[in-house]
């Protein structure tokens, strides 16, 4: 046997898997060049994705979302990477920012924007890093001062997923300037409210279609209904979410390491070198033979991890062990696969090199690969 069985999926999940797969090379696939030169999805895609319940699908149904478990996002996860469909920030809304209103957020809330989030109506962002902080969150300036029943938020925040087409943004900011972690408290902002502007779209060295940006605000009013949860409570909100935005990191890495090794197998048993197909030289079957073991290694981890996180058991140590060892796990193995396509494997038309780029990332968003090592180092 050269690969593990999968215990994970049930059927459903399978057939949801071909639905996803259609809609992939239908809707996207084709299209997905175009997005990178523009550098962001048309929102009409997103409608699109809504209306096929590709998104939000861990929202109950009363919420407008498919009331699904996990298992429907990583099925969602994996077909993207399959296809290294990186310009969708599905995942960032779906999977990362949706679940912080569905667990936190006012009956009000949850009635105002699930839905609109689960239909592709609004598309979501989660707004923590500032120009000048990113790891060490307790240390961000952006404030929120209470004036009656509101917030008036200052401050700006960079590298925001999404933050292009988002049409709803939750903030962190300090509601204790003076508190460190203990002042910080997460607010639910709209697009267009007055003293909120966008600023550029970013340009980055890969993730092409995915637009990443600025925002500014400017004595931006918010009424106090709009906070997520306690105030000041916000920094534990983020370090009990950030288990699975960080498992997510974990569950694409892992496909798509298993679908850039079955293209370069293909590619390498096309390609010929002196007489004999690339496969054929020993050091690219050890390669890939290496890239093999990887794979089926980090394969067995990431479905463990899948299976304690759909009995609400993943550890946020767990977590960090998963996108650590992912990331830094796909950043090696692409990087081989890349070199065994020789000069294609540099020409952005050929998928390996745009996987190799946009897997760059994933070291250093969701926390850096050193933080993981910080939260996995507490625990010795
Ligand atoms: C494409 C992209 C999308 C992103 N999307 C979002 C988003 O949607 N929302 C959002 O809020 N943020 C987002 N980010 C921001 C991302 O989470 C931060 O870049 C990341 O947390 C690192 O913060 P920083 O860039 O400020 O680096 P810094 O905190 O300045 O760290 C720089 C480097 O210093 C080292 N370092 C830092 N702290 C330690 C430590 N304790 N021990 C050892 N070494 C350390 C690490 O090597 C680290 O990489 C995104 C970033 C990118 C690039």
């Amino acid at each position: 046997m050269v690969d593990l069985p999968r215990t994970i999926f049930s059927e459903e999940h399978e057939m949801f898997r071909d639905q996803v797969r259609r809609f992939l090379e239908v809707e996207v696939v084709p299209y997905h060049d175009e997005w990178e030169r523009q550098g962001i999805v048309p929102r009409e895609l997103w409608r699109k994705a809504g209306a096929q319940g590709f998104l939000c699908p861990l929202i109950p149904v009363e919420y407008g979302g498919a009331g699904a478990d996990f298992g429907f996002s990583a099925v969602l996860i994996e077909e993207l990477a399959r296809v290294n469909a990186t310009a969708l920030g599905f995942t960032l809304h779906s999977d990362v920012m949706a679940p912080y209103i569905l667990r936190y957020g006012t009956e009000a809330l949850k009635r105002a924007y699930l839905p609109k989030l689960a239909s592709g109506e609004l598309i979501g962002a989660l707004a923590m890093t500032e120009p000048g902080i990113g790891s060490d969150l307790k240390a961000m300036r952006a404030t929120a001062r209470r004036d009656g029943d509101h917030y008036v938020i200052n401050g700006s925040k960079t590298f925001i997923t999404n933050g292009q087409n988002s049409g709803l943004v939750i903030l962190a900011v300090k509601t204790d300037p003076n508190a460190g972690r203990k002042g910080i408290s997460l607010i639910v902002v709209e697009d267009g409210t007055p003293g909120f502007t966008k600023g550029r779209n970013l340009q980055k060295i890969g993730l092409h279609g995915q637009d990443t940006a600025e925002l500014f605000f400017d004595d931006m009013r918010v009424p106090v209904g709009n906070r997520l949860g306690e105030e000041n409570k916000g920094f534990y909100y983020l370090l009990t979410e950030l288990a699975q935005e960080r498992l997510v990191v974990g569950v694409r890495a892992a496909a798509s390491i298993e679908a850039m090794l079955e293209r370069t197998i293909a590619y390498t048993r096309e390609r010929k070198a002196f007489d004999q197909s690339v496969f054929d030289f020993q050091n690219t079957r050890f390669k890939l033979a290496d890239a093999k073991a990887q794979s089926v290694m980090l394969r067995s981890f990431v479905d463990t991890c899948l299976g304690l996180h759909l009995k609400g058991q993943l550890t946020p140590e767990l977590a960090a062990m998963v996108k650590l060892k992912g990331a830094e796990l796909q950043g090696a193995v692409l990087d081989e696969l890349l070199q065994l396509h020789g000069g294609y494997g540099y020409m952005s038309e050929y998928v390996i090199g745009r996987a190799w780029v946009d897997a760059r990332v994933m070291r250093i968003y969701a926390g850096s690969s050193e933080i993981m090592r910080e939260i996995i180092a507490r625990t010795l």
